[in-house]
């Protein structure tokens, strides 16, 4: 579902042009949970912007769901952006003068949703991450691991192909983390074809593959053999 194959990008800083994915390939299956791990500045987040369609790369092909994302103009890798693709970021990036339900019926105005079926399917991911009773809190009024739940049900909202998430437990305290890795769990036994970065050992245990860069290559790519199951508090229901 998911192909990437020999994906290059530099950043030039003044006179010097520093390589920092240096020819990556990967194929991601539908449905499958991949951890992305690597020391800091080995391209992670480079790499999941250009699968984010946040950015392109400088050479190398990328094709989603039978689409060449490479060959879009950038109006269309908008569209694709918007319709096949949910980013969950360390920092959350929610709208912080708007309530949750504002937040996540974002994304359907863009894709055009009419303001009722918006409305429906705003609650409805709100629900999903256990947040029914907190969708006229603003960000303020929540927990790091509410809003991280707010940006996850704006991620899938429009429901994306994939759901790419870097460092989505960075900010948050241990056991919001485990609360968000039980929601990821969740919807991966839903179906939903999730990659995520951490650098967090126990954290990616809970995927079912890692992944990892180093140097802008990758260097080791392993099936999770104990994998962890995240058990989610009494307060997140996810059904
Ligand atoms: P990781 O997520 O693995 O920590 P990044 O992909 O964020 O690594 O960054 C890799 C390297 O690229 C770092 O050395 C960083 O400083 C550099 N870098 C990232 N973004 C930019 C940018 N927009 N301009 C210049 N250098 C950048
Ligand atoms: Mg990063």
């Amino acid at each position: 579902m998911l192909h990437v194959e020999g994906l290059t990008k530099s950043y030039k800083t003044g006179e010097s042009v520093l390589p920092i994915l240096k020819g990556v390939s990967l194929t991601v299956e539908k449905g499958e949970f991949v951890a992305i791990m690597g020391p800091s500045g080995s391209g992670k987040s480079t790499f999941m912007n250009m699968l984010g369609c946040l950015d392109r790369p400088d050479s190398g092909t990328y094709t989603l769901d039978g689409i060449e994302v490479s060959k879009l103009t950038d109006r269309q890798l908008a569209q694709v952006r918007n319709q096949k693709i949910g980013f969950v970021f360390q920092s959350f990036n929610l709208l912080a003068r708007s309530t949750a339900l504002h937040n996540v019926e974002l994304p359907m105005m863009y894709a055009g949703v009419g303001r009722a079926e918006r409305r429906k399917r705003a609650l409805e991911a709100l629900g999903r991450v256990g947040l029914a009773e907190r969708v006229h809190h603003k960000p303020t009024q929540l927990s790091g691991g509410q809003r991280q739940r707010v940006a996850i049900a704006r991620a899938l909202v429009n429901r994306p192909s994939i759901l790419l998430a870097d460092e989505p437990t960075g900010n948050l305290d241990s056991r919001s983390g485990t609360e968000i890795m039980a929601m990821f769990q969740e919807l991966h036994s839903q179906g939903v074809t999730i990659i995520l970065v951490t650098h967090e050992p126990d954290i990616a245990r809970h995927a079912e593959r890692i992944v990892t860069f180093k140097d802008g290559v990758i260097i080791r790519d392993e099936r999770v053999e104990n994998r962890l199951t995240a058990v989610p508090s009494d307060e997140v229901i996810t059904t």
